[in-house]
């Protein structure tokens, strides 16, 4: 499914003292299974904007189009649409609520009204992309731990079979580890899957190794929109905003500074690391 934000402007408390344009004006496309990292400063209007992907919020003013057709149309079915686009909420474990995490994931797809038997076989499928154990299955959610508590509510998600996945900061509040092997499993759902993914995060670390394409939010307004390596050239900008680049930027644009010629567009690790073997004449050997 492509989708289409067309001018969204969204005033929390309109008419009231306390007013506040949460976007202004943002426009975007994302074709059909493209990777987006949905960036910016807490409060910049991330969350507010992921709502209107699936019509939960309804827009001051623009609107939103899923394969051309507009989602605040009359006759349009919104419950329709959810089930095709998942949301995964910001802390989506405090909505974790059935006694054992298998019935929690069969949840979505039950009401979907599939038999049991293809329920079941969803569930399984999304808690094994997850990657939680079987033996956790039929443990109460509430004994699991803050990472698989978030695999759990992740996977609930996902025995919908969305055909795009919304996550709003899937990685708040985990330890580096357990941010890592998220961050891993949605990277590979999108492989598999080939499903649509915008992935909300303030951390330009996390989504610089996934995404194909980033977004930055600053006060309600989209400022930037292109691949990592073209949004990173704005370090400074960015930092202005309160947001820093990965730290590999900044190690390379000393190395260029120091007359070192590393090539444009590097921002990974990894990639930093082919390029100064490569300059060192080692490349492939470590
Ligand atoms: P982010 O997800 O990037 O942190 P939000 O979309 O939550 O940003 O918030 C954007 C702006 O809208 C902020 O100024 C925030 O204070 C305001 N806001 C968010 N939710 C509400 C709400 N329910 N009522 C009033 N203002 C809100
Ligand atoms: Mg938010």
């Amino acid at each position: 499914m492509s989708i289409r934000a067309e001018n969204l402007t969204y005033i929390y408390g309109a008419g009231t003292a306390l007013e506040q344009y949460a976007l202004k004006n943002v426009s975007f496309e994302i074709p059909e299974g493209q990777f987006v990292g949905l960036i910016g400063h807490t409060g910049s209007g991330k969350s507010t904007l992921i709502q209107h992907l699936n019509g939960l919020l309804r827009p001051a003013s623009g609107t939103v189009y899923y394969d051309g057709t507009d989602i605040y149309s009359e006759g349009y079915s919104l419950r329709n649409l959810r089930s095709k686009v998942g949301l995964v909420f910001q802390y989506p474990e405090h909505q974790l609520f059935e006694v054992d995490v298998f019935s929690d994931v069969c949840y979505g797809p039950k009401n979907l009204g599939l038999d049991k038997e293809d329920v079941e076989e969803r569930a399984k499928e999304a808690l094994r992309q997850v990657g939680l154990k079987e033996k956790y299955w039929d443990q109460s959610p509430f004994e699991l731990s803050g990472g698989q508590k978030r695999r759990v509510a992740i996977a609930g998600v996902l025995a919908m079979n969305p055909r795009v996945l919304i996550l709003d900061e899937p990685t708040a509040g985990l330890d580096p580890k357990g941010r890592d092997e998220i961050l891993e499993e949605i990277g590979s759902l999108h492989r598999e899957r080939g499903m649509s993914i915008v992935l909300v995060s303030h951390s330009m670390e996390d989504i610089a190794r996934y995404a194909d394409r980033l977004m930055v939010m600053n006060h309600g307004e989209k400022v930037f929109d292109g691949a990592p390596r073209e949004v990173f050239e704005h370090y400074r900008e960015l930092e202005s905003m309160g947001l820093a680049a990965p730290q590999v930027t900044y190690i390379v644009h000393q190395l260029k500074e120091r007359g070192v010629p590393m090539e444009d567009g590097i921002t990974t690790v990894a990639q930093a690391k082919e390029a100064v073997l490569r300059l060192l004449g080692k490349e492939g050997q470590i």
